[in-house]
């Protein structure tokens, strides 16, 4: 359920929204519009009801959200969202007025590696850096990540090169040590049905970037994301990386129309990882520049300084004149859809 307060409504009259709801058992999240205030009720809706709201000073319209997922629809934000990565005053946008464009190694192997993809990420243009210390592999016997160790680099990098860092976690158990590193918390496709994990995430006190799980729905994915708003926690990124379907050209396929579709949908920002959907390198350019043409709010792949010999994902990594090619993409598209490069931090 959804409350709108008129465009004269004081604090006071919010306040007192929010009391009556927190009275009968009922959560509330306040979103300060341009406009006005809207605040999402979260809870059993007949007691609701009997608190007459309409009633209440301040107060312009009630309605329900008939979405299943509330606290990200639009139905509960009209205006799509921007989320912000890193520390205040350094931080990096992630929403409908730029394309952020986040590159780095699928995993962290060692300090040298991950310094020397950094900058290569940083000269293309990328605002912020990825690198997993935790991986979530398909085979128990395949690199599993340097773990915290992963960590520490990742932070070093971050003071080396100014760039924030997004870094998965799979297990609701690590989440407190991942925030303490990262900048932002990844959930990958094969935990993006995890609720403890998305639920521990949304504890976090740190923005999180949630991957499509690779057989979900749009709307499986929204409610995901749901789990995570609904422990207080909007500061949500997600991520198209690919879907299974028939077709064995590529790893996964693409699903370009979910960028709008979600955006229809939800006021989260969502981005794209074209290097994880197609799992070919060649792939990478033609697919990022149709996720900025479709309106995707940045774009997230893999670079190493060695591709051929990474130990994870070495097949789709960018590097050399692949990556200058990117890097042109990202600068120069944007505008076609009223966009800006999000810009690193200085440093
Ligand atoms: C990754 O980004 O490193 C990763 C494992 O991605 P996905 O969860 O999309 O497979
Ligand atoms: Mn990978």
């Amino acid at each position: 359920m959804v409350v709108v307060m008129s465009p004269d409504a004081t604090d006071e009259d919010v306040a007192r929204v929010v009391e009556k709801v927190e009275g009968v058992g009922g959560e509330a999240f306040v979103s300060k519009g341009l406009e006005r205030t809207i605040i999402g009720l979260v809870g059993d809706i007949d007691s609701f009801h009997h608190l007459n709201l309409r009633t209440l000073r301040g107060v312009a319209d009630v309605h329900r959200i008939s979405d299943p997922y509330k606290l990200v629809s639009r139905q509960h934000r009209p205006d799509r969202s921007t989320v912000w990565i890193g520390e205040p005053g350094r931080q990096v946008p992630i929403g409908p007025e730029t394309l952020t464009f986040i590159a780095g190694p699928c995993a962290v192997e060692s300090a040298q590696q991950t310094l020397e993809a950094a900058q290569m990420a940083r000269s293309a243009g990328a605002a912020i850096l990825r690198g997993g210390a935790f991986k979530p592999r398909t085979s128990p016997y395949a690199f599993q990540g340097l773990g915290v160790k992963g960590l520490e680099i990742l932070a070093d990098v971050r003071v080396a090169t100014g760039l924030p860092i997004v870094t998965e976690v799979v297990d609701a158990r690590d989440v407190p040590v991942v925030a303490e590193y990262a900048d932002m918390l990844q959930i990958g496709t094969r935990n993006m049905a995890n609720f403890g994990l998305l639920q521990a995430a949304g504890e976090s006190g740190k923005p999180v970037l949630l991957k499509r799980g690779m057989t979900a729905t749009i709307e499986e994915w929204l409610m995901a994301a749901e789990y995570i708003a609904q422990r207080g926690n909007l500061d949500v990124v997600l991520c198209e990386r690919g879907i299974r379907t028939f077709e064995p050209a590529t790893r996964n396929t693409l699903d370009i129309s979910a960028v709008p579709v979600v955006q229809a949908a939800s006021h989260l920002p969502v981005i794209v990882d074209p290097s994880h959907a197609a799992g070919r390198r060649d792939l990478v350019l033609p697919l990022s520049r149709a996720a900025i043409a479709v309106g995707a709010d940045g774009v997230i792949v893999d670079v190493h300084p060695q591709p051929e010999v990474a130990l994870c994902d070495g097949p789709q990594a960018l590097e050399g004149a692949d990556l200058r090619e990117l890097a042109q993409a990202v600068r120069r598209l944007p505008a076609l859809v009223g966009k800006e490069p999000a810009l690193a931090p200085v440093v």
